[in-house]
């Protein structure tokens, strides 16, 4: 149970974010969340839980934001003891057709994002000696895929970040993981289904059987509730010793 700790998950008004927030509401953890568009449904769903939930705008792009929301986390909640750095965009272009801006978003968002909080939240885990920071990476933290560079680049970064991060707090009781998706069906592959059904012309369901085929080997998409329970396992006491990991739950993906 984690009754009596606060996690702060960014990016949590969606997808996978909002899955961990419930999984880890659902062990008695009071959640701070974060992200752009329709809050109050989310914030809604995660209250029904039945703990403490508070809410941050933070830009993760902006470390000024940043800092300002784990502020915020510490003098409502007196500290954050799980940060689960989830927000991420994605952009799909070869790389010499890849706008700056959006290279610059991508770094930003899905990697110097998780940077920013953890430098934040550190101190506070490390004085009370108890913390979790777990990265939400990618299958692409581990592979290539093509027109995908700042994804990819993004991803294999923060699967640097988290080792070192574990190291560097390994003789404490703070841990650091990654965990490396497969194909989860959220509104960020959404739209890359919607550009595959567009680009052949076939129905969603096809562009989905087809997007599955290409690259898992189980032919299903991972679900933010299986997601979650990785996320509760790694902030139990059974997760004491695991320190720098990248896991991946992506159908096989990356065995081929
Ligand atoms: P999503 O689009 O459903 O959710 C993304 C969340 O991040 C939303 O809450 C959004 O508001 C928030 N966000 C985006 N930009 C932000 C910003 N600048 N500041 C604050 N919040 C911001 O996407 P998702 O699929 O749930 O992705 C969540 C994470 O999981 C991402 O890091 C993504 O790379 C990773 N991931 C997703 C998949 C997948 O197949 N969906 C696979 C592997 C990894």
């Amino acid at each position: 149970m984690l009754t009596n700790k606060t996690a702060l998950v960014t990016g949590s008004t969606s997808g996978i974010g909002l899955g961990m927030a419930k999984a880890l509401a659902a062990q008695g953890a009071n959640i701070v969340m974060n992200g752009f568009g329709d809050k109050d449904g989310p914030i809604a769903e995660v209250a029904a839980l039945g703990v403490k939930v508070g809410f941050h705008g933070a830009d993760m792009s902006k470390p000024g934001e940043i800092e300002a929301m784990v502020r915020y986390a510490e003098t409502t909640f007196g500290g954050v003891d799980i940060l689960v750095n989830n927000a991420g965009i994605q952009h799909v272009a070869r790389i010499e057709n890849f706008p700056t801006e959006r290279w610059d978003a991508v770094i930003a968002i899905n990697l110097s994002s998780a940077f920013h909080a953890s430098r934040m939240v550190i101190p506070g885990m490390r004085a009370r000696n108890w913390g979790r920071i777990i990265n939400i990476a990618s299958v692409h933290g581990l592979v290539g895929s093509a027109e995908k560079s700042a994804y990819v680049a993004a991803k294999h970064g923060i699967v640097g970040l988290t080792k070192v991060c574990a190291l560097e707090n390994a003789t404490s009781g703070v841990t650091c993981n990654a965990i490396c998706p497969g194909w989860v069906l959220t509104p960020l592959v959404q739209k890359q289904v919607d550009a595959k059904a567009a680009a052949l012309g076939v129905s969603n369901d096809e562009a989905k059987r087809l997007l599955l085929a290409e690259k898992e080997p189980s032919l299903q998409f991972t679900t933010p509730e299986e997601l979650g329970a990785l996320a509760v396992f790694l902030c139990s006491s059974a997760a004491d010793n695991v320190r720098g990991v990248a896991w991946n739950m992506d159908g096989g993906w990356a065995a081929q």
